[in-house]
């Protein structure tokens, strides 16, 4: 039984500001209408219009702009603008992956057996966003990125709970392709987690100003990292023994000799991941196992 990760992800509150600075007037117009495309629904649409807008050398790095857009769109909107720049799509992947470049997304390395490099799932994660989906940080203007930063780890965390609770898929199932199926799911799910988290700990070192983040709020993000990572860890081999046993399975039911070598090496394989270390592999997350 693994132990939840926190309760929740309590978002460290933004230092007060000294004085009120006044929107500059350009500012409030784009602000306005992001807020009304947001209203809308459309947060893609939003986030398009506030990139072409901040494009134009309005919005400068040293701008209290989570305060401005407070100021012009109150704290729930603002937060919802804060939450679709967070989710905005990775700009060279779907979700996280990308078609396999060694594989070609058949799954198989040319010397037989699983493709090591996609771990057999036929897509790889994305190495631009670390598997997270989500576009890495620097498209956002300076002085919202910790805002953006704390609402990923807010979202994975959440995230995190709701994936280990999730039941792992039975290795005994009657649909054996279908149990690969979702256990390839869980698995790039639970891997997504980490590379969120892993993300934000990256950021919130390299990315974002030190005047902006106080170690109070860096220590928070770690502490949260180091509960969520090791059930992360623990829940991905859970997920990759089903593999392996699923893999063996198939292998009992195949009806030719390749078929059955093949099953037999996934199994090897997919056993082997889940009790070595994930060094040198798609599952590896080297910053956010420093924190051991
Ligand atoms: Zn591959
Ligand atoms: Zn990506």
């Amino acid at each position: 039984m693994i132990a939840p990760p926190n309760e929740h992800f309590d978002t460290p509150q933004t230092p007060a500001p000294r004085a009120a600075a006044p929107v500059p007037e350009a500012v409030q117009h784009l602000l306005t209408q992001v807020v009304a495309v947001l209203e809308k629904g459309d947060r893609e649409e939003a986030v398009r219009q506030f990139l072409q807008g901040a494009s134009h050398g309005l919005l400068r790095d040293d701008a209290p702009l989570t305060q401005w857009l407070t100021q012009v769109a109150g704290k729930d909107r603002a937060a919802r603008v804060i939450e679709a720049l967070a989710v905005h799509p990775c700009f060279y992947c779907q979700h996280g992956y990308a078609l396999c470049e060694v594989c070609g997304g058949s799954r198989r390395s040319t010397l037989g057996g699983v493709c090591e490099q996609c771990l057999g799932l036929g897509q790889s994660f994305c190495d631009f966003c670390n598997g997270s989906g989500w576009a890495a940080i620097d498209f956002v203007p300076v002085g919202l990125r910790r805002a953006v930063v704390l609402a990923r780890v807010r979202l994975a965390i959440a995230k995190t709970r709701t994936l280990l609770d999730q039941p792992l898929p039975a290795a005994d199932s009657q649909d054996l392709q279908q149990a690969g199926h979702a256990s390839a799911a869980l698995l790039a799910a639970l891997n997504r987690s980490m590379g969120v988290l892993e993300n934000a700990l990256v950021a919130l070192k390299e990315s974002i100003p030190a005047r902006l983040v106080t170690p109070e709020t860096t220590a928070k993000v770690a502490e949260a990292c180091a509960r969520a990572a090791p059930l992360l860890d623990a829940r991905m081999r859970q997920v990759l023994h089903v593999m392996a046993q699923v893999a063996s399975r198939q292998g009992l039911n195949a009806s030719t000799d390749a078929a059955r070598e093949d099953a037999r090496r996934a199994g090897a394989f997919y056993e082997r991941l889940a009790q070595d270390s994930f060094a040198q592999t798609k599952l590896e997350h080297p910053f956010i196992h420093r924190l051991k």
